[in-house]
């Protein structure tokens, strides 16, 4: 492989505290040399110019659904991984609700196999918590964590038995992994197809109330105290979970928190329309709402953002609402939408890649290498983006066999020019130019 230099943007890495115009050489794989000066051009170089463009670590996605094995209908390694790539993710961490799930070591070889042979961007598993995510008995945490499971979690389901619950946190500290929490009061959500509020009641779908996730969030923020366990929070999108999370961290509660793109930039009118591109779980919820999420990741309350794409074919989404799947296609549009932020100055740039890339990093850890840097030596994952690009999102074009999303046909401003993992480059906009020294 011929080492490539990236040269003339503005290199964003927050792990280091970079922020400077300049070039960024790839060598082997790795990053080789990080830079203001504009490194001398030798011979037998790939050069791709940068100039007006951003150049950071590659995105982490801590919650995604790659549905394989089980559901390839709706997505398999090889399609998700490739969506994945197209919206800048490097490394993307696959939820155990497949069928079978990932509640032992097969399993989860099959997926890291899988991913190995098949897989355009680095794939690490989530465990199950509990065995078949039944609720019932706990999986084999240690025979996961061996088998390299990054954490743990029925997301999908909640764990709705507190012993258990505190069993899990207890086990996280021995294996040193999150449990990943999807908080979701079952009782108060069944038959749940939207926020619950005038927009539901207009509608006369049924909704799901704040409370349905807040319940569960205090509850397992209790048992995080009381075990010393180590919790992450789910997909938050309710004002009171993030004050819940906001205290408990005050009070040194070992918690973090994620928050999903369409949580950040959508509402529930949306649904309006009874539009099932708009139907996820948890529900897109009020202005307020959105506003509580965006002040929680500005004072680090909720410590990243993932994308919970949850693809399905359109079969699953092109029927009646209170049939459709809940879930949506998140890879190839998140960068684009959370640059609406950015730019209405809700967030600072730094700050979303930061969420993107160096805060993920630190709830994996570093047992598979190091990730979220452009640290010389590190794995050379590295996403280059426009920020001013404005595109129209065309479902059609999605790697991603799920075209489901809201924002169908939406003008977004932000876009993903190219992505390099581990010194390849994986996917590449017509309009980047390449060319050899
Ligand atoms: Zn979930």
């Amino acid at each position: 492989m011929r080492p490539l230099l990236i040269q003339g943007g503005r290199i964003i890495d927050p792990s280091q505290g970079i922020d400077v115009t300049g070039s960024l050489l790839i060598a082997e794989g790795k990053v080789s040399w990080l830079g203001k000066e504009e490194a001398t051009t030798q011979a037998d170089y790939e050069v791709v110019n940068t100039r007006g463009l951003i150049v950071c670590p590659g995105f982490i996605d801590l919650h995604c659904h790659l549905r394989q094995p089980g559901y390839e209908e709706k997505e398999t390694i090889a399609t998700g991984t490739r969506a994945a790539a197209r919206g800048g993710f490097t490394t993307i961490c696959c939820m155990p609700n497949t069928d079978p799930p990932l509640d032992n070591q097969t399993a989860v070889e099959f997926v890291r196999s899988k991913a190995a042979s098949e897989g355009a961007v680095r794939v690490l598993p989530v465990g199950c918590i509990s065995k078949g995510r039944k609720g019932q008995e706990l999986a084999g945490m240690g025979e996961l964590a061996s088998a390299g499971v990054i954490a743990f979690s029925d997301d999908g389901e909640p764990v709705l038995n507190s012993h258990l619950m505190r069993q899990a946190l207890q086990y996280s500290l021995s294996f040193d992994r999150p449990i990943i929490d999807h908080c979701e009061d079952k009782a108060l959500t069944e038959g749940g197809q939207m926020n619950e509020g005038i927009i539901s009641t207009r509608l006369g779908l049924r909704g799901i109330p704040n409370a349905a996730e807040e319940i569960i969030v205090a509850r397992d923020l209790a048992l995080a105290e009381l075990t010393g366990g180590r919790l992450h929070i789910a997909h938050v999108t309710a004002e009171g979970s993030v004050e819940l999370i906001r205290r408990a961290k005050e009070k040194g509660i070992r918690v973090t928190a994620e928050v999903t793109p369409h949580h950040l930039t959508l509402t529930e009118e949306r649904v309006i329309g009874y539009d099932t591109n708009a139907k996820v779980n948890p529900p897109l919820r009020t202005k307020q709402d959105g506003k509580a999420l965006i002040q929680g990741l500005n004072d680090n309350t909720i410590d990243i953002i993932a994308t919970d794409h949850a693809p399905h074919p359109d079969a699953d989404k092109l029927c009646e609402f209170d049939l459709a799947a809940f879930g949506i296609s998140g890879f190839e549009t998140a960068l684009g939408s959370l640059m609406g932020l950015a730019h209405n100055g809700d967030i600072n740039l730094v700050t979303l890649i930061t969420k993107l890339t160096y805060e993920p990093a630190k709830i994996i850890g570093s047992k598979h290498g190091i990730l979220g840097t452009l640290a010389v030596g590190a794995p050379a994952d590295v996403t280059i983006f426009d920020p001013n690009l404005e595109w129209v999102v065309d479902t059609k074009a999605f790697a991603s066999k799920g075209k489901s999303t809201p924002l169908a046909g939406d003008t977004l401003k932000g876009r993903v020019m190219a992505t390099i993992f581990q010194g390849k480059l994986i996917y590449k906009d017509d309009s980047i130019n390449i060319k050899e020294s």
